[in-house]
């Protein structure tokens, strides 16, 4: 994820916080400080600017610490099913982790899924129990601490609580297409899921538009800031769950596909040694906007595009040959056997952000075409016209 910056790493995983949350950070610091109870001090009389700053500031940085368990803890269920963990960041409406191979059998999705809410629902009772231990104590010193412990244990059931919402793609939205991935496909496990969350969204963005009685009652104005809230966390849900529909319908229409199927087969290469106004020619001609590079003997050496021939110069058009042109190429992750499945393809180009791989033969290793990200949408495209 792009707009974020790397704090550290915990058990071999990279942490990392999202612009959004670098926002919403000293906004935790003031809503802690200046909030009335269950949450803030702002209640409290005889304290101090300084203090009530300072107690808030820690308060912000356990709550931080409460979200990254809450992240941990999915990432540890998944590991121990075999899952790659690339890092988990931090934005404005909680934690995200960044996983690979998660596994698909309902079983283990379920507990990963449910391992998140299960983290936050310990922490705050832990959290509301120091609380009640301080008020035994009932000293005036501890007062403070006493109502932050307070509100750290509610936001942490909040979260715990609006996580089990059961709306995709919360974890509660999760469990539920786990739930229904025993009975059915996955793929209609997923539309099940995803449209009860954009209900849920919808309902929420309802709620989040109409003014609030009890605000209006007590301060006159129509819209309270709560609302608002309510209104992002609704467009939020509601294009997540797009999101996670169209990758997971992407996903389960190439599954049994091979690269084979899908690669192209002609106008596949050119000469690295091919003057460039030749080539562009040869892309009229063909109507062929990508091109594996090979060398004299026919092994892959690169690609080259039209978008990289349209930056140049006309002078440098007429002077410089293909291999002038020829960019970054990784023999292993460059190259993809026809035996492999379509969708290993699919998650090679969007992992080096490319449009195309070359495509070797399974037994011999020889350059036989090459695989694009268009000859992919268009195969899909087809699929859906047959279903
Ligand atoms: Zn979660």
């Amino acid at each position: 994820m792009r707009a974020s910056i790397q704090v550290g790493k915990i058990i071999g995983i990279p942490i990392r916080l999202h612009i959004s949350f670098l926002f919403i950070l000293p906004v935790i610091v003031v809503m802690f400080a200046e909030a009335s109870e269950p949450v803030g001090l702002g209640d409290i009389e005889n304290l101090s600017q300084y203090y009530r700053y300072i107690f808030a500031a820690l308060a912000t940085i356990l709550f931080f610490f409460s979200v990254l368990l809450h992240e941990m803890s999915h990432s540890y269920v998944a590991m121990g099913y075999g899952a790659k963990i690339h890092s988990i960041t931090l934005f404005i409406f909680g934690g995200l982790a960044m996983m690979d191979d998660i596994p698909k059998e309902p079983g283990k999705e379920w507990r990963i899924a449910i391992a998140g809410p299960a983290m936050s629902f310990a922490l705050g009772g832990a959290f509301l129990i120091s609380y009640f231990g301080l008020k035994y104590v009932n000293l005036p010193i501890y007062y403070p601490a006493q109502v932050l412990l307070f509100g750290l244990g509610y936001l942490n059931m909040v979260l715990a609580t609006f996580n089990l919402l059961p709306a995709f793609p919360m974890d509660g939205g999760r469990v539920l297409r786990a739930l229904l991935a025993k009975r059915m496909s996955f793929l209609q496990a997923t539309k099940k899921a995803v449209f009860v969350g954009k209900i849920f969204a919808i309902i929420m963005g309802i709620v989040g538009l109409m003014p609030d009685p009890f605000h209006y009652y007590a301060t006159g104005d129509v819209i309270a800031p709560f609302n608002l809230f309510l209104i992002f966390i609704a467009i939020f849900l509601y294009t997540a769950a797009t999101e996670e529909e169209r990758a997971t319908t992407t996903f389960a229409m190439l599954e049994g596909i091979k690269v084979k199927n899908v690669m192209r087969s002609e106008h596949t290469c050119v000469l690295d040694d091919m003057p460039i106004m030749e080539l562009s020619d040869k892309m009229l001609a063909e109507k062929t906007y990508e091109y594996a590079v090979v060398g004299a003997s026919g092994e892959p050496k690169g690609f080259v595009t039209f978008g990289e021939i349209k930056a140049l110069s006309n002078e440098q058009r007429y002077i410089f040959k293909v291999s002038d042109l020829i960019g970054s190429f990784d023999r292993v992750s460059d190259v993809i056997s026809e035996e492999e499945e379509a969708v290993e393809a699919l998650k090679r180009m969007l992992k080096a952000k490319k449009n195309v791989l070359a495509v070797v033969e399974a037994a011999s290793g020889n350059f036989i075409g090459v695989i694009t990200r268009a000859n992919l949408a268009t195969y899909i495209e087809m699929l859906k016209g047959r279903v």
